[in-house]
């Protein structure tokens, strides 16, 4: 059995004039994985992926895909199609005609290609605007375009950096759904570049979370929700955030520097009957649930769910409650402790 994974990256370090763009970045890939490199705007994730795509030559380290050794090897030569931030459509061309241009250049006959063309259209929204050019089209069409180009190229391997991020909430769920469900129909190798976690973890069977050019934590969107390796991944994700807490205010929890809480795993209780004491800062209503903040001079984003209406008044004195198995410990150095 090949055991090789898919995509590699072996230990890429990526400088500009002593500038850092990523270092250390060690990743396996198995075929057929929606990949996510997430994290927040300039911690290296267009860098990795341009170092995929062979738009950036790495400094150090080696970069392989099925097998073969590609780190210095010309776009073209890598088998990828690319979705990116900017579209780069051609703007004398119809949409109809840029998201053919590849095929037409692959001398795929006619029929295949308008069969392709009308899937694409039909699953980025865009029928009945073949005959559009670019400059006719908004900011979150075009990039449809871009989408809708990449996937009849039905490349093994797709690589997208933010393809949605000029597309309006509602469109971007739906268009964040047809590319899951494309990419798993297809069996492709996607890797995904987002900001944005909600889209990461609802999308990626493996996120690589990055900050400062370093990746901070690898695996599954369950294992960075349940068991982040550190104060930053707590933080990152989820929505709202893990709460964290000073070691010394819950008793037998002073070995920990910090300690993380999941709005889960909080009980609302009265004032006195709990193990931490706060006052409601702000009810955020939101139809089915109110999210309670809650100010404590030790905490950080402490918050509460409640169903439906909360009539909790700012200033009022409440405590929460938990279980120990909930809690999270990390050390000075933001690390997990286990
Ligand atoms: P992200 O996509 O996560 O927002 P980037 O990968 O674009 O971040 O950038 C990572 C870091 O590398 C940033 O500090 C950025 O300024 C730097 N960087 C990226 N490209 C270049 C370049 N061509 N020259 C110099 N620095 C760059
Ligand atoms: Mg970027």
């Amino acid at each position: 059995m090949n055991t090789e994974p898919f995509v590699s990256f072996d230990n890429i370090a990526k400088r500009w004039n002593g500038q850092l763009g990523v270092e250390n970045i060690s990743i396996d890939i198995p075929e057929g994985t929606f990949v996510a490199l997430l994290g927040p705007s300039g911690c290296g994730k267009s860098t990795t992926l341009r170092l995929l795509a062979g738009l950036e030559i790495p400094d150090e380290g080696s970069i392989h895909i099925e097998g073969t050794d590609v780190t210095e090897m010309a776009p073209s030569a890598r088998n990828l199609s690319m979705v990116f931030q900017s579209y780069a459509l051609f703007p004398h061309l119809s949409v109809a005609e840029n998201v053919m241009f590849g095929m037409k250049v692959r001398k795929v006959p006619k029929d295949e290609r308008l069969k392709k063309l009308e899937n694409a259209l039909r699953i980025t929204g865009l029928l009945g605007y073949e005959e559009r050019k670019p400059g006719e089209l908004s900011g979150g069409q075009r990039q449809r375009v871009a989408l809708a180009r990449a996937i009849v190229a039905g490349q093994p391997l797709c690589l997208m950096d933010e393809p949605l991020s000029n597309l309006d909430a509602k469109l971007r769920h739906s268009v964040r759904k047809d590319i899951k469900k494309l990419q798993k129909d297809l069996g492709m190798t996607v890797v995904y570049v987002t900001h944005d976690q909600t889209e990461a973890m609802s999308m990626a069977d493996l996120i690589i979370l990055m900050k400062d050019g370093h990746i901070m934590q690898a695996g599954t969107p369950q294992e960075l929700y349940n068991i982040p390796q550190n104060t930053f991944a707590a933080e990152f994700i989820g929505a709202p955030p893990m709460a964290l807490i000073d070691g010394d205010v819950i008793p037998g929890t002073e070995h920990a520097h910090k300690v993380g809480l999941r709005t889960e795993d909080v009980e609302l209780v009265e004032a006195g009957q709990g193990r931490i004491s706060c006052t409601v800062s702000e009810s955020e209503y939101l139809g089915d649930e109110t999210h309670v903040l809650l100010d404590h001079p030790k905490a950080k984003g402490l918050v509460v769910k409640l169903h439906g209406y909360s009539s909790l008044q700012e200033g009022s004195s409440v405590d929460i409650t938990f279980e120990d198995s909930a809690l999270h410990f990390f050390d000075g150095d933001g690390k997990r402790i286990n």
